[in-house]
């Protein structure tokens, strides 16, 4: 594979991802409900969960997304209001916490995108994506 179409089919992956479809056909959804990944496409047989834990990047990916967020929100806050401390945390904390919350389907998207990719790199026989 070489760096055109690396980078081609990770955008490609990507969109698909994003789009809460499966990395390898693009036809079967990655969600039962919100932020409840299925075990495996029901399009292709993809296995979305290959393992205990095979999600834990995610929760990384969503740890410090929210910590850059919530840096740019206090900071945003403080530098708009002289309010009190609890004033500050009594606002930032909520929406901080909305954010996570709206951005953990995206980050676990965005990890089965990344394990897909990488199995893909790596020639696993179970990856063959479909255009
Ligand atoms: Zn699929």
């Amino acid at each position: 594979m070489d760096a055109d179409s690396l980078g081609s089919t990770r955008l490609f992956v990507l969109r698909r991802v994003l789009a809460q479809r499966c990395p390898q056909c693009g036809a079967g959804r990655l969600f039962r409900g919100y932020a409840r990944l299925q075990d495996a496409c029901a399009s292709c047989g993809l296995v979305f969960r290959r393992e205990q834990g095979a999600q834990t990047g995610s929760m990384y990916v969503t740890a410090a997304v929210g910590e850059l967020f919530a840096v740019l929100v206090i900071g945003l806050l403080w530098w708009l209001f002289d309010w009190s401390t609890l004033r500050f945390v009594l606002t930032a904390v909520p929406i901080v916490a909305v954010f996570c919350a709206l951005f953990l389907p995206v980050s676990q998207a965005l990890w089965v995108g990344v394990e897909y990719v990488t199995d893909l790199e790596s020639r696993e026989p179970w990856a063959r994506l479909r255009r």
